[in-house]
């Protein structure tokens, strides 16, 4: 048996709550995980003190070894860029908590669709989310308020889509998931419940059989929206945790961030609408950088994701292309920005 297989077989016997507690969340731990010293990386402590790092096995083990400039890699390490102060970047480039936040952990934004905030924590820390400085400890609700907060949106006969954000929905336990499914079941409406989560791209293992027990996809609509950026990100763990969730009659669709450096090519963005496709994931979005202090190293210019958007736009079907999105301040939906197709 290689190392490699030992590993994997130690990880597919971890619970995913297992996993998450045995996440990296050392420098030197994750440099030793991708076979290179902390010396080889761009490691920044500053960087980590503002924003701890975060990397479950599962999604480090997808990271080619030996290489500082791995696509996951870049996603993941409290890197020295992320000190520099960039004009246009700050900490709250969407203006969340500024406009919307009426009743804490409720983003009423966009018509007939209301967000909820159902933790704070997330599975992995990547380093250029435009929630990585949202004041979540203001914002997080008990579950008890979580509940009333969601009966007293139902009350409004506007909303037909309940949608769980954070952080990340999926860590909470399958029984508080069950319980807010309940609610959206007990409506006189037919309510969608939409999960926007990381946790099935970096701990494939969240995808059990308790969860789809909760979710009850076959009783209600269920949309779980991934968030995956590179193809690498989706291996055979993966791929079959989005294919179960597929086969018990969840939508599954994928949102991306456009990343200098990790998928600014239509090469890359058509090999990972390939195979989240095999996998029963349709792509959705994939979204503009949003301007957050200490992700400028990331940012991809307007006009060259127009660019790549139309490129693969010319190499693959309609359906495997996203939709190129921006999140603009007081808007009343997300602005899509059109390709730049070439003649
Ligand atoms: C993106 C977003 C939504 C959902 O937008 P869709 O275009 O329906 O995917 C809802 N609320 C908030 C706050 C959002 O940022
Ligand atoms: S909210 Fe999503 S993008 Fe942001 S750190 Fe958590 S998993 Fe990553």
């Amino acid at each position: 048996m290689t190392a490699n297989t030992a590993l994997l077989q130690i990880h597919s016997s971890q619970t995913w709550k297992e996993q998450l507690q045995d996440a990296i969340r050392t420098p030197s731990a994750l440099a030793s995980a991708v076979g290179l010293t902390l010396e080889q990386l761009p490691y920044s402590k500053d960087a980590d003190d503002s924003f701890s790092l975060l990397v479950p096995r599962a999604f480090a083990q997808r990271m080619e070894k030996g290489n500082a400039k791995d696509p996951l890699l870049r996603q993941v390490l409290a890197a020295s860029g992320e000190t520099l102060k960039v004009e246009g970047f700050n900490d709250d480039p969407v203006a969340e908590t500024s406009l919307y936040a009426d009743t804490p952990g409720v983003i009423r934004k966009y018509h007939g669709r209301a967000l909820l905030i159902a933790t704070g924590q997330c599975a992995v820390n990547c380093r250029y989310c435009f929630r990585r400085a949202y004041p979540y400890t203001d914002n997080v609700q008990s579950s008890k308020e979580r509940l009333a907060a969601i009966d007293q949106l139902l009350e409004d006969s506007d909303i037909g889509e309940l949608i769980l954000s954070g952080g990340d929905p999926l860590l909470l336990t399958d029984a508080k998931l069950a319980a807010i499914a309940e609610r959206l079941r007990q409506s006189d409406r037919q309510i969608t419940l939409r999960i926007h989560t990381r946790l099935p791209i970096v701990i494939p293992d969240r995808v059990t059989d308790q969860l789809i027990d909760a979710l009850r996809p076959k009783e209600q609509p269920v949309v779980v929206v991934v968030h995956s950026n590179h193809p690498a990100e989706i291996d055979n763990s993966t791929a079959q945790a989005l294919s179960r969730l597929r086969s018990e009659g969840v939508t599954v669709l994928n949102q991306s961030v456009m990343l200098r450096g990790v998928n600014d090519s239509a090469e890359i963005l058509g090999q990972l609408s390939d195979r989240l496709f095999a996998a029963g994931t349709m792509p959705y979005y994939i979204h503009m950088l949003d301007p957050v202090s200490g992700s400028a190293h990331f940012e991809v210019l307007e006009s060259q994701a127009r660019q790549i958007l139309g490129q693969l736009a010319a190499m693959r079907p309609g359906y495997l292309v996203p939709k190129l999105a921006v999140e603009v301040p007081g808007a009343s939906s997300k602005r899509e920005i059109a390709p730049d197709y070439f003649e």
